[in-house]
């Protein structure tokens, strides 16, 4: 019999009904240390006493009016948006993979108003850009598009990091390239900055737009703002989401002006999109995150936790292989098989999440206290030694 959840997801046998700060709490008390924060989701921690305040005054005056009319906290954070950003206009969408369907139609549409015949988007294998038709598409692995076809047309994959291959797929028809500056699904691996400066030359050179997945390396997790700020470069297009909403379902999607103004009244819409709970959130959590001294302490969490993780795969050079990935957006990549690692890790109630490249992700709350990542790295400690003596 089909469970009455539908089966597409192989779940651990935790389940949590609390959380505080880094930690989530089963029903029976039993605490476990969150390393994955719902997958780079509650960057500030669970319950975090602000967005709780945010979410339920908001939650006793108004939570939905629909696009129809106005929402101010929708105006106050795109301006807190495009303040801080190279964007100059932000559509509020309720999730990442939305995002990359309005990244897709507005450079669809781009060209179309250019007159220019131009539909090929590149992108990268190993990517993840969401579930929906052109997410599975724009990503093109085997393992999300397999039996989904006809898959949305207008993708061209280049193999992640072949710049050979990457040069030949390039030329005038381009319409856009899509890359996440830190691959996160695909098991924690930066692009060289060296490498985005080059990507954005190589798009100029040919007038193709640049789109950044930052659904999971953006809002902070790399110790900017945004990842790509590290490189100096800018895209025309950005997919923000995770992050942004704490735990609350938001994402946004950033644009340039002379790419957004093409979006006219019509063209695009959502529903829930910039609801005002959402926008209570998402403006606490943007109020939190884009700020010098709370980005300065997540680059010194991210010194500190890396620091310990050398040790710990210097320690365990047969459960580990190498510690990768930038600011609290950590790799392990694992010598054992990532899921045992991770299992174990369970066993010392801690929590991390797998990744492509037998990789495990350790995603923590950009707020982890330091004693926190301590008692992570040494938990993992535990565990390892328990897989090498098992
Ligand atoms: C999670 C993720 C998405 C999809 O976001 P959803 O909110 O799950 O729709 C897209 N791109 C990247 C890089 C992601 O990590």
């Amino acid at each position: 019999m089909i469970p009455s959840i539908l089966p597409t997801y192989n779940r651990a046998p935790m389940s949590f009904v609390r959380g505080e700060g880094s930690w989530l709490i089963e029903e029976d008390g039993t605490r476990y240390l969150d390393l994955g924060a719902g997958i780079a989701v509650n960057a500030l921690g669970h319950a975090n006493p602000d967005l709780v305040a945010a979410l339920t005054a908001q939650a006793s005056q108004l939570w939905h009016t629909s696009n129809l009319y106005g929402i101010p906290g929708q105006q106050e954070l795109a301006d807190r948006l495009v303040e801080a950003t190279f964007a100059d206009s932000v559509f509020f969408t309720n999730s990442g993979t939305e995002a990359c369907e309005l990244a897709v139609k507005m450079t669809r549409k781009y060209w179309t108003e250019k007159g220019e015949n131009r539909s090929e988007i590149i992108a990268f294998t190993g990517s993840f850009h969401g579930r929906s038709a052109a997410g599975i598409a724009a990503a093109g692995s085997e393992k999300m598009t397999a039996g989904f076809g006809p898959l949305l047309p207008g993708f061209t994959h280049v193999p992640f990091g072949d710049h050979d291959a990457f040069r030949a797929a390039l030329n005038d028809k381009t319409a856009a390239v899509i890359i996440e500056p830190v691959q996160g699904e695909g098991g924690i691996i930066p692009v060289p900055d060296q490498c985005l400066k080059g990507l954005r030359d190589a798009c100029d050179a040919v007038g193709a737009l640049l789109i950044f997945d930052e659904v999971q390396c953006g809002m902070g997790r790399t110790g900017k703002l945004f990842a790509h700020e590290w490189s100096g470069i800018t895209p025309d297009i950005m997919m923000v989401a995770k992050g942004i909403g704490g735990g609350f379902p938001l994402g946004a999607l950033l644009a340039v002006e002379h790419v957004a103004k093409v979006m006219t009244v019509g063209t695009h819409g959502s529903t829930y999109g910039g609801n005002p709970l959402a926008m209570a959130i998402g403006n606490a959590v943007m109020k939190t995150i884009a700020d010098d001294a709370f980005l300065a302490e997540v680059n010194r969490k991210a010194a500190l936790m890396r620091q310990k993780l050398e040790g710990l795969v210097a320690s365990h050079p047969d459960i580990f292989e190498s510690v990768r990935g930038t600011g609290l957006m950590l790799g392990l990549k694992c010598k054992a098989t990532n899921a045992d690692v991770m299992s174990a890790g369970y066993k010392e109630r801690v929590l991390t999440v797998p990744a492509a490249d037998n990789a495990l992700r350790l995603l923590p709350a950009l707020n982890i206290p330091d004693e926190d990542i301590t008692e992570a790295v040494n938990r993992l400690d535990r565990a390892a030694s328990a897989l090498e003596s098992a």
